[in-house]
């Protein structure tokens, strides 16, 4: 490839804290519109906005855990502009001196790993929404609903270091997880708690100049992200082969005909007049405070990899499915630590576990992690089958019955007394002399037939392992 795509990311995150970022307002999603409002954030003339607290702590410690420079002091800004959901008719976010500054992630990039600076993060509030279905005609009125005004959000700014759509995502995968493993963010991004802006140009491969770029607003999914930015790549290449030169705008992905278009250019770009907002203080973060946060800093996702990898000797393959979701891989540690073999746990947490967890839910799981821990010993000790346990499994999962109890509900116990199966075993061998004759004439496959005769005997609850056992002794009687 003659060009070389130069990318950068602004990442809108919005913080899991209870109340909205400049008022007590709840920030839970769903509610009926402008239930969650007060004067502060429906804008009305003589209120004074308060700092959430939370909101601080969730942006510095996010700044830790991508290895930014906390400010001491950092001061809020208005960003000025009209738009119907926005009702004071401007944004309050932090602009010259934001929280955070000057840190990095590390993203997995063509096998191997690489560095991305962070430029800042920084807080701010979210603006309200237009509702367009509904009004009486939709092509001259519009709702609006201000439940998600003043819902705190963080901006993650990246250095332009991406170098293709797959470098994107990957970015994007590595915040998502987090965020979502610091738990200051639930990181869904079809409900817009996580969306981004992609910044993009190319180059000659090579230079040191980097290409006019164009802004693709808002994007809230992986896919989509990785298609706008590969369609958007394609054509200024287009255009700088046929001699013409990319314009800076902001365009927006059609996710249905995977294009880009332009939505507007660079003279009609906004001007924010931006200015610091005169209801805050500048914010002075204390020292202690930060060690004491990052002290506290949970153990993130890349950590859990390669502790899974080295101290309990699983495949790396196991340790990228378990940890892909944080309440999952909490799961398989408490099964670990009620004693369970870690690759025994591996194996049901990545098979049945996260299987039943994808159809219905992590919050119907009613099973308990020494519950699932009994589960696998009772396979281990041949108590039950591996097929009885999966049928355990799923009805501790829904009930969070006792799983010995379930065991003995459904009679599953396997019967592994060899004089009761010797018995069975004996029976079938009489009745089936013709076979018996091409087993020791040397058709092994035949014992597949008398297996499958005693299991039919004992409704499927003998031990395989004795009944394989006694039946190689009688037949060679
Ligand atoms: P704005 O506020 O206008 O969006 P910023 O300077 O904050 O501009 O930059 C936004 C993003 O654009 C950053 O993520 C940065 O890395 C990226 N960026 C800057 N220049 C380029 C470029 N030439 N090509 C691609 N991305 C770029
Ligand atoms: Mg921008
Ligand atoms: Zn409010």
């Amino acid at each position: 490839m003659k060009y070389e795509p130069v990318i950068g990311l602004e990442v809108h995150a919005q913080l899991k804290t209870n109340s909205k970022i400049f008022c007590g307002c709840s920030t839970e999603f769903g509610k009926d519109p402008n239930v969650n409002t007060c004067p502060v954030c429906l804008g009305l003339p003589g209120v004074l906005p308060v700092l959430n607290r939370k909101v601080v702590e969730y942006t510095i410690m996010m700044g830790l855990a991508t290895h930014c420079r906390i400010a001491q002091e950092s001061i809020f800004a208005r960003k000025n502009y009209f738009y119907p959901d926005l009702p004071k008719g401007y944004q309050i976010s932090q602009y010259e001196e934001p929280l955070c500054a000057d840190g990095w992630v590390e993203i997995r990039s063509n096998g191997s790993s690489k560095r991305i600076g962070i430029t800042r993060i920084h807080m701010e509030e979210d603006a309200g929404k237009l509702v367009h279905e509904g009004a009486f005609d939709a092509s001259k009125a519009s709702f609006v609903d201000l439940n998600r005004a003043c819902v705190p959000l963080i901006e993650i700014v990246s250095e332009p270091d991406l170098r293709s759509a797959k470098d994107a995502s990957e970015y994007m995968q590595t915040l998502r997880d987090i965020l979502v493993y610091l738990d200051i963010c639930d990181g869904n991004m079809e409900e817009g708690s996580l969306r981004c802006d992609a910044n993009v140009s190319v180059m000659p491969r090579g230079s040191d100049t980097f290409g006019t770029r164009a802004e693709i607003k808002n994007m809230n999914s992986f896919r989509f992200l990785q298609q706008a930015i590969e369609y958007e790549i394609d054509r200024q290449i287009d255009i700088l082969e046929s001699g013409g030169e990319v314009v800076q705008e902001t365009r927006l992905f059609d996710s249905d005909k995977g294009v880009t278009s332009s939505m507007r250019g660079k003279e009609e770009a906004h001007d924010y007049r931006y200015f610091p907002e005169p209801d805050l203080v500048p914010l002075r973060i204390d020292q202690e405070w930060v060690e004491e946060l990052s002290v506290k800093l949970p153990e993130l996702r890349d950590a859990r990899i390669d502790r899974y990898v080295t101290d309990m000797g699983l495949p790396e393959y196991d340790a990228e499915v378990l940890t892909s979701d944080r309440p999952v891989a909490d799961f398989f540690e408490a099964v670990v630590n009620k004693g369970t073999k870690p690759k025994s746990a591996s194996n049901w947490v990545m098979g049945e576990f996260i299987r039943i967890v994808k159809e219905k839910g992590m919050d119907s799981a009613r099973i308990t992690p020494e519950q699932l821990a009994r589960i696998i010993s009772l396979v281990e000790e041949a108590t039950i089958s591996g097929s009885a346990a999966k049928k355990v499994f799923e009805d501790v999962f829904a009930t969070g019955k006792d799983p010995d109890g379930v065991v003995k509900e459904k009679g599953l116990a396997q019967v592994s007394d060899e004089d009761a199966i010797r018995a069975e075993v004996k029976k079938i061998l009489k009745n089936h002399p013709d076979e018996v004759a091409q087993f020791r004439g040397g058709r092994e496959k035949v014992l597949g037939f008398f297996v499958g005769q005693v299991m039919k005997a004992t409704k499927g609850k003998a031990n395989p392992k004795v009944v394989n056992k006694i039946l190689r002794e009688l037949l060679a009687e």
